[in-house]
């Protein structure tokens, strides 16, 4: 794997479109502008790499486009030293960009073929992610990592999961797309632990792969 100026050029014209796009956020932008994205994908998609699109994985799953990976990380608002929860590993990509933002990531995978690749990936290149092979629906259940300060959902979920409000801190930040074959994307601020204390403000339609219940081996 290797990261040319040609690589280099690509991702800083990718962030120059981010921008274009409404991205502000001058973390996220320094992140992405670093992650070499196309160590994630196939050799094969090198060249499609830094285009917006989402481009197939493993196990029949996608890599999210540039500009969803953007807009999700900068609804998180978020802050070096936080603890973030993701659900839904993939390819990494994500992950990487959230721990090159220098906040503690947890990340969690449903497929073994996925787990297992990417979490070798992430620890050569040194991203530091915690890493599960799990279900997301129960979060990070019966250990001690919970709460966090926030939780980012990279799969399209049916609707909220509610053990995953309950391992968001008060204050905290959820950022996912809800919905069955299409979602819109939510930012959830819980504003207590009551059941149902939440802000929910809507940032637009989006298509994500499902978010689906057990591990799968
Ligand atoms: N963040 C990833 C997105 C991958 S696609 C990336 O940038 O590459 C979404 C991923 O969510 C898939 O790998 C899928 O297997 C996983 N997923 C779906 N439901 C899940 C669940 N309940 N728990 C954990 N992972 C899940």
């Amino acid at each position: 794997m290797e990261d040319t100026f040609k690589h280099k050029g690509w991702r800083m014209r990718m962030c120059k479109a981010l921008r274009e796009k409404g991205i502000t956020d001058e973390r996220v932008l320094q992140a992405m502008e670093a992650v070499p994205r196309h160590f994630f994908l196939d050799a094969a998609l090198d060249a499609m790499a830094y285009e917006d699109r989402a481009l197939p994985i493993l196990c029949d799953q996608t890599i999210s486009q540039p500009s969803t990976v953007a807009m999700q990380s900068q609804l998180l608002n978020l802050q070096p030293g936080m603890k973030v929860l993701e659900v839904g590993t993939g390819s990494g990509y994500q992950t990487a960009v959230l721990c090159s933002m220098g906040v503690k990531v947890f990340t969690i995978e449903r497929q073994k073929g996925l787990f297992d690749k990417t979490r070798k990936l992430l620890d050569q290149l040194h991203y530091r992610a915690n890493c599960f092979l799990g279900d997301g629906y129960v979060g990070t259940t019966g250990k001690d990592y919970a709460p966090f300060d926030r939780i980012i959902i990279t799969c399209g979920a049916p609707m909220i999961p509610e053990e995953l409000m309950k391992q968001l801190k008060v204050g905290g930040v959820m950022v996912i797309p809800v919905g069955e074959q299409q979602q819109e994307m939510l930012r959830i601020e819980k504003l207590g632990e009551n059941r149902g204390d939440w802000k929910i403000e809507r940032f637009g339609g989006c298509r994500f792969v499902p978010m689906l219940s057990g591990k799968q081996f």
